[in-house]
């Protein structure tokens, strides 16, 4: 096993990407989707399960863990893979975009920010200093920037001046890392929709120089067809060598065309937390168990599906244990949702591989035209 972190890109097929990432908790296959993790457990399920259903890496929560239990606290037992029982690689985030997201409770300025937590009430200060220390504290392999993302829309002035201040942050998140074998730390390009600043902010994380780029300030309202066009320029921007991460993205049609366009790592909180209110992905489109059409329903959720809840249960059963609201059903539901996406990644790997992705890619959309949905 290896002491470093590298990336080994060996197939694409037009902008997709097929590789693998080698950390010295073990390997990360791309395009890879992250599992959310926020509180130091993906909701709903247990480690081996989240690992059961495909998943090489999980993402943690900065911003979360720092208040509770503290990344001191957490440290100090060993880490977070030992705190949460997993012991493959895990990223986390920096901190900034869920601070950023406190609006009136927050203070920015050219240091960092200080705001009070959603908890408490009580008051924090992140910095790039501070969010690298918190996240080598948590032991995370894969460390993210600290930076700011204004909310889109937003005018061309605030955009310039947000990504400025991040890149100026890329460099003291840089600085503050320092040397620290086998842990990579991410750059994070901004600049909302305007190629020209998408380009500015590429040239500056590459003159930094980190072991994996990711793209942010997108999947902030802008809509799939906006983030499309960006992602059109913003992948070819970065390093080919390294890997391209989209923060916080998204649907499985989202995910599709984020690889379609370059992109080798995603995490979103959608296959959990729509496990947990009755919703099931599949390749149809969405299958919602609150529906009284499932009440006599003796079909699995997804015929053509191998996970625990499709194998071993039918509608029927997803329906009564969701009106009913019993713990299981969230359970049930994300791990079907987590074995579906992750499914979608391996089919993804192994299409870019083979060189037939516009074809895997057409069946995909072919799948969900024909039905077996429900209105949300
Ligand atoms: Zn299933």
């Amino acid at each position: 096993m290896t002491t470093r972190f590298s990336f080994d890109l060996n197939a694409t097929d037009g902008a997709a990407r097929t590789g693998v990432m080698h950390t010295p908790r073990g390997d990360i296959r791309t395009p890879a989707f992250m599992p959310v993790g926020t509180a130091a457990t993906v909701k709903a399920m247990m480690p081996e399960s989240v690992a059961a259903t495909g998943a090489d890496i999980l993402l943690g929560n900065t911003y979360h863990l720092m208040l509770r239990p503290t990344a001191e606290r957490i440290a100090n037992l060993g880490g977070l893979h030992k705190f949460m029982n997993w012991d493959k690689p895990i990223l986390t985030d920096s901190g900034g975009f869920q601070v950023m997201s406190l609006a009136d409770l927050r203070k920015l300025t050219e240091n960092g920010v200080t705001f009070k937590s959603h908890i408490d009430g009580s008051k924090h200060m992140l910095s790039p200093e501070r969010s690298m220390e918190i996240q080598k504290l948590l032991g995370s392999d894969i460390v993210m920037c600290f930076d700011e993302c204004p909310a889109l829309p937003a005018d061309r002035d605030r955009i310039a001046e947000s990504m400025r201040l991040s890149m100026r942050w890329a460099q003291r998140s840089r600085d503050a890392f320092g040397d620290r074998p086998g842990h990579a730390l991410f750059g994070i390009q901004q600049g909302g929709l305007e190629q020209d600043f998408r380009e500015e902010s590429a040239k500056a994380l590459i003159n930094v120089g980190f072991d994996g780029y990711a793209v942010g300030g997108l999947a902030v309202g802008e809509g799939q067809e906006a983030m499309f066009g960006c992602l059109d320029f913003a992948t070819d921007m970065l390093p080919t060598d390294k890997p391209r991460y989209l923060m916080g993205v998204g649907k499985p049609d989202d995910i599709v065309g984020a690889v379609k366009r370059g992109i080798d790592m995603m995490d979103c909180v959608l296959p959990s937390r729509s496990g947990r209110t009755g919703q099931g992905f599949t390749r149809h489109g969405v299958v919602n168990m609150k529906n009284a059409r499932h009440a006599d329903d003796p079909r699995p959720l997804d015929e053509a599906c191998t996970c625990p809840a499709c194998r071993n249960y039918s509608r029927a059963y997803l329906h009564h244990v969701f009106k009913s609201q019993e713990m299981i059903s969230g359970m049930l539901l994300t791990w079907h949702n987590l074995h579906y996406f992750q499914q979608i990644m391996g089919e993804m790997r192994d299409a870019i591989a083979a060189g037939t992705f516009a074809a895997w890619e057409a069946g995909f959309h072919a799948g969900r035209a024909q039905g077996d949905i429900d209105p949300l």
